[in-house]
């Protein structure tokens, strides 16, 4: 009897199957086969984690400094390795051994990923190994792997070894290299189970695991805690093996009960079985698809791929009972597990759509860092609240001064000291939040503070150019990261006035009545006055928004720069040589475009088409930000092909390794925007003051698209 995957795997359109093994893509296809529940997450690496594979297993939310500029997500002890070696020590082993067939298959739908290989060995002939592996999502401190090895043409002497292995480390690709963020604390192996801690190097947080071993082989059944056991087996028997993981972390649980709790809950899913924890895991699943799943009739591969995006940006989302947030390549090593503008320009419409409750959570993230953001506005000379361009648990910015490049080059990163629209992107998102929710409360109780307090900043960070009579804010990098220290970005600016005047707006609104009490709480608590906002009201209908003949200027004196189009139409875009970028028109994301997206009322349809032809054809897509909001502008104007080729880029950005770096982690802000490319742009849904519409154009090819929708507290399903 061997792993039946008939019995187990959901039908095709939930499977992403991958029939080769190759080295050079084995780090990028870990990434893809990744395994989460929020709480925990590991790549999809073989178990015999061969030559070249590179383990990760992350915590939501827990970072280490030690030996590194910053803060970064640790990579734990490795749990799902298992060993095997034949008659004579022969690895079963794909970098090792000839292998015969090779198949990993991830079942989307249920989170579980399956493998099946054949291997010949020299002295016992061909053997079959197949594994089944999951992080409960019904159970956040549960994951479970099951092994079936069967000799296919005589008995094979097995030795089996597994553990949790502790020698990891963070890679550190991009800067200072190979670096341990944990101690082995307390490692105990006995008859019945294995348990081991490990304790953070700067933060001291520990983080138990225990491990038993349930060896099936025919009708015999044997319980392990060792981690090496022998056995002889006969052709065409298998051998079972099913290891029980359980973890913890001193974070939720007090240290003196988490040896006790992490032993204890490996027992007991051992009692359930590899069976029912399966069936459960996998009907907490079935939940979440039958809210979040997005049908299309017409097109299964384009339907495939897009749950397959969905599935990783689900699998990455902290659980609601953590504190934190979603890291541009979540649960991964890639840019050091830091959260970005990505989540709430990119990600949170996503769950405030479909798990407003999830999105409240992000937010909150935000919140509890506000007093920090406003300690680092301080030190920066500025008033209110500055938020973190990389943000990691501290809340204080976190952006490495530097990195090496893939070819070695050291070069300095300022982001870190000049990206600030990030502060007036969080505001954004929280009035975000309320507009598609209704939830005023939430919106009064922490989003008013957050509005007025990052207001509060862009007031001092502008200047009053005296000359010209106009607000500027000087030396900014835009989204558009090309062009550093720039003056007057159009984006940045537009944003501090929308900061800004919402500030006043919802101060205005809600002074009288029912919430004044409220109004003048949060007055008090940020020390303003009602006086203040006239002349913050002045302020912001003077910023200076560069401008000619009808064309936004990227920021001031963009326009005298040197103009390069893209010529071929390699995606994304060969760079130039032998010329500086930043003396040039290139720039790097969508960012004037973005503000259409961001204010679909805020431009007339004619200002949206001369910009985006404009910007459009110096865009370099050099982030994987860009292709999806092209995609919805391209939708908005009618530019079906562009709109819909913007959405394939957006789309393969990992499943075709587009931007080269997948083995850093999948990038999830693409991927949210991708939802959003679907939802705004093909669906054409549209949220003004208080009524949702829709104004679909789809790809020629999809007969039918549907999904549905959270919408002020009502579910809404809509049919195309
Ligand atoms: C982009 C940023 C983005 C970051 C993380 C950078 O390359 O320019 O806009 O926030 O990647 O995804």
């Amino acid at each position: 009897m061997k792993i039946n995957p008939e019995k187990y795997l959901s039908n095709s359109d939930w499977l992403f199957v991958k029939s080769k093994y190759d080295q050079k893509t084995q780090s990028e296809e870990e990434t893809l086969l990744s395994l989460a529940n929020g709480y925990f997450g590991s790549r999809g690496i073989l178990e015999e984690t061969p030559e070249g594979s590179t383990p990760g297993s992350f915590f939501a939310g827990i970072y280490d400094k030690t030996s590194s500029r910053v803060e970064e997500l640790v990579n734990f002890p490795e749990p799902f390795n298992l060993r095997i070696s034949a008659s004579g020590g022969e690895k079963l082993d794909v970098s090792a051994c000839q292998v015969i067939s090779h198949k990993r298959i991830l079942d989307i739908k249920k989170a579980l990923l399956f493998r099946s290989d054949v291997f010949r060995t020299v002295n016992s002939g061909r053997i079959l190994y197949q594994s089944l592996r999951f992080i409960s999502k019904n159970d956040p401190h549960i994951a479970v792997e099951q092994a079936a090895i069967t000799p296919l043409d005589k008995k094979a002497n097995l030795s089996v070894k597994t553990s949790i292995e502790t020698g990891i480390y963070n890679e550190g690709m991009l800067s200072e290299g190979r670096k341990k963020h944990f101690n082995v604390y307390e490692y105990k192996e006995n008859k019945r189970h294995l348990y081991l801690s490990v304790k953070t190097l700067s933060r001291k947080i520990l983080v138990g695991y225990a491990q038993k071993v349930c060896v099936e082989n025919g009708s015999q059944s044997i319980i392990r805690g060792t981690n090496l056991f022998k056995m002889s087996l006969p052709k065409n028997e298998t051998l079972f093996i099913t290891k029980f993981i359980s973890f913890y972390t001193s974070l939720e649980i007090g240290k003196k009960e988490l040896k006790k709790k992490t032993i204890s809950k490996v027992n007991q899913s051992c009692r359930k079985g590899f069976p029912l924890l399966l069936k459960e895991h996998a009907e907490k699943w079935k939940k979440i698809w039958d809210k979040v799943d997005i049908k299309i009739k017409g097109d299964k591969k384009i339907n495939l791929a897009i749950r397959f995006n969905l599935y990783h940006l689900l699998i990455n989302t902290p659980l609601q009972f953590i504190d934190a947030s979603i890291g541009a390549r979540g649960l991964s090593e890639g840019y050091k597990g830091h959260i970005f503008w990505d989540t709430e320009i990119f990600i949170l419409p996503f769950f405030i759509y479909n798990f407003p409750s999830i999105a409240k959570n992000l937010l909150l993230y935000r919140y509890k860092r506000l007093k920090v953001s406003k300690k680092q506005a301080k030190e920066k000379g500025f008033k209110g609240a500055l938020f973190a361009w990389e943000s990691a648990e501290s809340g204080f910015d976190q952006t490495p001064p530097w990195v090496k490049t893939p070819e070695g080059k050291v070069v300095r990163v300022v982001t870190g000291k000049y990206e600030h629209h990030i502060t007036a992107d969080i505001a954004y998102a929280f009035y975000n939040y309320f507009k598609i929710t209704g939830d005023l409360k939430f919106l009064l109780d922490y989003g008013i503070e957050v509005i007025l307090e990052t207001a509060k900043f862009w007031i001092s960070r502008l200047t009053f150019n005296e000359k010209k009579n106009r607000y500027e804010i000087l030396k900014v990098i835009p989204p558009d990261e090309i062009h550093q220290k720039v003056n007057n970005s159009f984006f940045t600016n537009y944003m501090a006035k929308f900061n800004i005047k919402l500030a006043i707006s919802l101060v205005e609104k809600y002074k009288k009545g029912r919430y004044s009490e409220k109004i003048n709480n949060v007055l008090k608590k940020t020390g303003l006055k009602i006086e203040n906002f006239e002349k913050w009201s002045n302020i912001a209908n003077n910023i200076y928004l560069p401008l000619k003949n009808g064309l936004f200027e990227e920021f001031e004196n963009y326009f005298n720069k040197i103009d390069v189009l893209k010529k071929n139409r390699k995606f994304p875009p060969a760079i130039p040589r032998n010329i500086d970028l930043e003396k040039t028109k290139i720039v790097k994301q969508a960012d004037i475009v973005l503000l259409f997206h961001l204010f679909p009322f805020n431009f007339t349809l004619k200002e949206k088409k001369k910009n985006f032809d404009f910007y459009e054809k110096r865009t370099w897509h050099l982030s994987s930000l860009s292709p999806s909001i092209h995609s919805i502008i391209a939708s908005n104007l009618g530019y079906k092909k562009k709109a819909y080729d913007y959405f394939l880029k957006s789309l393969f950005v990992d499943l075709k390794n587009i931007y080269k770096n997948t083995k850093e982690g999948i990038h999830l802000a693409n991927v949210g925007g991708l939802w959003q490319a679907i939802v705004f742009g093909f669906a054409g849904l549209n949220n003004s003051e208080g009524k949702l519409t829709i104004k679909p154009s789809l790809p020629p090819s999809w007969k039918k698209l549907s999904f549905k929708l959270n919408y002020k507290g009502k579910e809404i399903t809509v049919k195309i």
